[in-house]
């Protein structure tokens, strides 16, 4: 069962929550469902900009035209 990490945006706490299902996340405190979930470093690089690098470095190592990681010779 994942537990995730929230930030309350009305009353500005931190809460863990543990996702059951659909379980809609609210916090403890104010009964707020307007939470923002927090990131974890395990989740960190499947969202924003880092996302991108990875999809880069490994478009580079699989190039076709060359046998190196690098592709700035070739081209490809
Ligand atoms: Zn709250």
């Amino acid at each position: 069962m994942p537990i995730y990490e929230y930030h309350c945006e009305k009353c500005d706490r931190k809460f863990e929550f543990l996702v059951l299902g659909c379980d809609k996340p609210e916090c403890p405190t104010c009964k707020s469902p307007d939470v923002n979930r927090l990131l974890s470093s395990c989740s960190f690089f499947s969202k924003g900009g880092h996302g991108e690098t990875l999809k880069a470095a490994a478009g580079a190592s699989s190039c076709s035209g060359c046998a190196a990681t690098s592709c700035s010779s070739c081209g490809h």
